[in-house]
């Protein structure tokens, strides 16, 4: 089972479309290396941590170390903004897959859409480090489409193939905004990109050619993820709504835990 674990709802950047968790605190370092265990346990072979800002939630090395002890895959998606050139042992020595958010190279968008004007530029100059460093890491891009930047991928299409497939770009998952739930839901109406637009982009970028594999996900995407929340909760999304499928995993043994996937979450069959 793969997993996406959102191991904190805080975050140093301000995106409008951000549909983190805002409502639940995280649990603290030990209480997770017990989720962690039963995770193993259920069979979990991959957990992507993921936020907010997943760095900023002290231990997330402890924890994806921990993974690397158990013989689970652990992959990252950040922002980048906390990652620095002296800091990359710390953070990216047990990362399989590191995936970095970017949706414009342009820094007047980067402002406007809450990312701050040096996102792109701090990325870039980071690139060259982590490629000396950790030439096998899977290096992915996520970008998520919303009206602010929705005229600005053939930019990005560009800045990917000029300024970042060099340092072994994999792969460019460009992503319809989700209003699932935060200020997401509360921004549907001014953020949603029209169903023409978006299968436009579907069109002109589904097929194309590129050092790179692209992936055009539309709303539906966000349903194939099983998600850990910060409070410890194992949820899904399904018809654009999210549903909690095992409250609170560290006070469950794992047979429960099992039993309630099976019932709810139709993960075992
Ligand atoms: S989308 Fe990601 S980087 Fe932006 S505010 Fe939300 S958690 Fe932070």
């Amino acid at each position: 089972m793969k997993l996406c674990w959102n191991l904190t709802a805080l975050c140093n950047e301000n995106c409008v479309y951000c549909f983190r968790e805002l409502l639940e605190r995280p649990l603290d370092l030990e209480d997770n290396l017990t989720i962690l265990k039963k995770l193993k346990a259920i069979g979990t072979t991959s957990i992507t941590f993921a936020g907010g800002e997943p760095l900023l939630y002290p231990g997330v090395d402890i924890l994806m170390r921990e993974c690397h002890n158990l013989g689970i895959t652990a992959n990252l998606i950040t922002n980048g903004s906390l990652l620095t050139k002296d800091n990359l042992d710390m953070y990216l020595s047990n990362v399989t897959k590191l995936t970095f958010s970017i949706d414009s190279p342009n820094s007047f968008i980067n402002e406007t859409i809450g990312r701050g004007a040096h996102h792109y530029e701090h990325i870039k100059k980071l690139l060259p480090y982590i490629k000396e460093k950790y030439p096998n890491i899977i290096l992915e891009v996520n970008t998520v489409v919303t009206y602010d930047n929705s005229e600005e991928m053939d930019f990005m299409f560009e800045a990917l193939g000029s300024e970042i497939s060099f340092y072994g770009l994999k792969k460019w998952k460009i992503s319809r905004f989700c209003p699932l739930r935060g200020y997401a839901k509360e921004r549907k109406n001014l953020l949603s990109v029209p169903d023409q637009v978006f299968e436009s982009i579907k069109d002109n970028y589904s097929n194309k050619r590129a050092f790179f594999q692209i992936q055009v996900r539309d709303l539906d995407a966000v349903e194939e993820n099983v998600i850990i929340s910060p409070s410890g909760n194992m949820k899904k999304a399904f018809n654009q709504e999210e549903y909690t499928i095992v409250s609170d995993l560290g006070t469950k043994d794992t047979e429960e835990i099992k039993r309630l996937i099976r019932k709810d979450g139709g993960l075992y069959v």
